[in-house]
């Protein structure tokens, strides 16, 4: 299975020519790439600008979407208009959605209405804090399973489970998680699947990891940590640096 690289620009950039500048900054890296799919999620008033710049390698994501089908719910977005844009794939569940107020419920009803259009949840899971009686896995269980609810097995398979702790994210991160600390979750989170679907499903999902992503850490955790891929925030605004995590993947 191909690799994926997911980006995840935020709030970011400003401007409609600083959107194309990033991607043709990419287009060197992208070439005669075949084993990863590099997934970039641009904010919403951009992911047209995006779909435009030519980049067969590139496939469009969003950050975010609304679960119901269309009607008087200002300033969200459908499915459908994404999907008839061209994205492929949707971040769901990202902690700075959910400290804005999406709950697990929310983020369940997102992934169904995502799953319904045959689009990819990319499922957002990740504890703010660790302590030292685990309590904190409880919390990525309830998520997990909370998140799920309601999704055949047959779906499953089409799910990207992003293991985001919140401690290691962003510019104010407390500090970088470490490969260990990746598989450990990932261990747990195909036990989780297990134990709701079954080990085939378990071993099919693919985790991805995503927390201070950066050219020094990246390969650590595909080659130590066993992640299918990695979500880089920060430095995938930068086309050096991000070219530089999908060379060290590639
Ligand atoms: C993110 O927000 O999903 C993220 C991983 O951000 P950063 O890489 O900047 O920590």
């Amino acid at each position: 299975m191909n690799k994926i690289i997911v980006a995840n620009w935020k709030m970011n950039p400003q401007s409609k020519f600083e959107v194309e500048n990033i991607l043709k900054g990419l287009s060197i890296f992208t070439k005669n790439l075949n084993n990863i799919d590099i997934i970039v999620c641009p904010p919403s008033p951009f992911v047209f600008i995006a779909g435009k710049v030519k980049n067969k390698k590139i496939v469009l994501g969003s950050q975010n979407v609304f679960y119901e089908k269309e009607g008087s719910f200002t300033g969200e977005v459908s499915v459908s208009m994404l999907k008839n844009l061209g994205v492929e794939y949707i971040i769901i569940g990202h902690s700075e959605r959910r400290i804005l107020g999406d709950t697990n419920d929310i983020v369940n009803k997102k992934i169904l209405a995502v799953l319904k259009s045959k689009i990819n949840p990319i499922f957002c899971i990740g504890e703010s804090m660790r302590d030292m009686n685990g309590f904190y896995l409880s919390f990525i269980k309830e998520q997990i399973i909370e998140g799920l609810k309601g999704i055949l097995k047959s779906q499953v398979k089409n799910i990207i489970f992003a293991y985001e702790p919140i401690w290691a994210i962003g510019s104010n991160a407390e500090r970088g998680a470490v490969p260990q600390e990746f598989t450990e979750i990932r261990i747990y989170i195909k036990k989780i699947i297990s134990d709701l679907y079954d080990i085939k499903t378990a071993n099919i999902v693919r985790i991805i990891y995503g927390g201070s992503v950066n050219p020094l850490n990246a390969e650590s955790f595909i080659k130590e940590g066993g992640a299918d891929g990695l979500l880089v925030g920060r430095d995938s605004l930068n086309p050096k640096k991000f070219g530089a995590i999908i060379n060290l993947v590639k």
